[in-house]
């Protein structure tokens, strides 16, 4: 058994006494060396030694994504600048950037935490990983290229693009891992299609894909395309990028590191704890962390959590899909939607490709949501009525799910845009 084995089973009273030895230190960390977060317990009364145990942990007041973009590059980083070993910055999909530093051992702890993950969804030593996340300033690439390396795997780092040149590779070495966005893995299984090739003609068995949402339905979709598992992670660049939680085999939660990363779920509103299996905003508290610790960070991210063991044997607390975050939520006509819910209903048509985009527009008084939509190649070419029928379905379907019409449009196959990376969706004109 692996070191990350027998921690991925411990018991809960295991975990508990290693968090209840790791929170006070870090909070004791926190505030000697962050002049923020000794400022948020000074203003409140609140002083480390207070900070006992995780029953003590509600005490702390949260840390907001804007504390951390108002801290950037390094408000908030806990040592001098020769001990950063590295430096990472956000994709900035949401607002201004914000970046992360790591100490030499925190790259330690990411390569450790990477490399459980990749344990986690299956990979092996014996696997040949390909990292089709693209190599920049964003923490994915990198952060799966050291867990694949430290747990003795193959590593292809052939970066995002040049898509028939990555299905080449994959077939000249023999890539049974592909590392990326679920939406590139989309645009990889086009193009592999365009050249003829089927889901035996890959030697894929895994798919790892994060850093934005895969519905169950997109899942599925390139599960059969690709002929793999697909194994969804979860990472943010303000706890150091990927390695915070991963899915196993049995696909019902992402296990979390939770001996480096102490989750909660929160009211997103009111802030207030909630119990076990409710949905929640997810609230993260760095245990070990040197570079950048955060304490009780608001991720934005909504999913329900769970400390059952899984089927998979592990005890490693889950939390669910990510349902959306609080900033991607849409309020139309009064009434909030999420993205995710758009996307549940519009890959439970076989006759549509998983490529749409949302649009809202108006001016405050009369406001319209267009939905666009890809039809599959196949059905489109003997469809003889331009699609019309389909979109009266679709749209009966999405006002079922939402509560309010949406007006679905039909576009070409392969006109929608294609993103290597994370893929924009939503375009709020109003
Ligand atoms: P940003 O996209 O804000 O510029 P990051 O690159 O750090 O910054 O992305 C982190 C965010 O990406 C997470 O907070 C979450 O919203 C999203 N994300 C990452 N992995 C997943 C996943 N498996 N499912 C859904 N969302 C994910
Ligand atoms: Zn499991």
């Amino acid at each position: 058994m692996t070191e990350s084995d027998r921690v991925s089973r411990m018991s809960r009273d295991e975990f508990i006494a290693l968090q209840n030895e790791r929170l006070p230190r870090a909070v004791a960390y926190a505030y000697e060396r962050v002049p923020f977060y000794r400022q948020a317990f000074d203003d409140i009364g609140l002083t480390p030694g207070d900070i006992r145990s995780l029953d003590d942990l509600h005490r702390i007041p949260f840390t907001y994504k804007s504390d951390i973009q108002a801290a950037f590059p390094y408000g908030l980083c806990a040592v001098e600048p020769n001990q950063i070993a590295r430096v990472h910055s956000s994709s900035g999909s949401t607002g201004n950037p914000i970046s992360t530093c790591y100490t030499a051992k925190d790259m330690d702890d990411w390569a450790v935490c990477m490399a459980r993950n990749l344990e986690v969804a299956g990979v092996t030593p014996d696997d040949v990983c390909q990292i089709a996340f693209r190599y920049t300033l964003f923490t994915g690439a990198f952060g799966h290229h050291l867990g694949a390396e430290r747990l003795g795997a193959t590593v292809i780092p052939t970066s995002s693009g040049l898509t028939e040149r990555q299905i080449q590779v994959m077939q000249a070495f023999n890539t049974t891992v592909l590392h990326c966005t679920p939406s590139y893995a989309l645009v990889i299984a086009e193009k592999a299609e365009e050249m003829g090739l089927g889901p035996d003609d890959i030697p894929l068995r895994i798919g790892l894909h994060g850093a934005e949402p895969t519905s169950a339905g997109l899942r599925d979709e390139l599960q059969a395309r690709l002929g793999y598992r697909v194994a969804r992670d979860y990472g943010l660049t303000e706890l150091g990028g990927p390695g915070v939680s991963v899915e196993c085999e049995a696909q019902d939660g992402y296990h979390i590191n939770e001996d480096y990363f102490y989750p909660e779920i929160v009211d997103p509103t009111s802030g207030e704890p909630l119990p076990e299996g409710e949905i929640g905003e997810i609230v993260f508290t760095t245990l070990v962390k040197e570079g950048n610790p955060v304490l009780r960070y608001r991720t934005r991210d909504l999913a329900g959590l769970t400390r059952e063991t899984c089927s998979c044997g592990r005890t490693l607390a889950r939390h669910g899909l990510i349902l959306g975050r609080t900033d991607d939520m849409l309020i139309y006509g009064g009434v909030n939607f999420f993205p995710s819910q758009v996307e549940a209903v519009l890959t439970g048509f076989a006759e549509l490709a998983p490529h749409y985009l949302i649009r809202l527009s108006g001016d405050g008084r009369r406001e319209s949501v267009h939905v666009h939509v890809e039809p599959q190649h196949d059905w489109w070419v003997s469809c003889s009525d331009g699609g019309a029928g389909l979109c009266e379905l679709v749209q009966g379907r999405l006002r079922d799910q939402v509560g309010f019409r949406m007006k679905v449009e039909i576009a070409e196959p392969f006109s929608l845009e294609r993103s290597e990376g994370k893929t924009k969706r939503v375009f709020d004109e109003r």
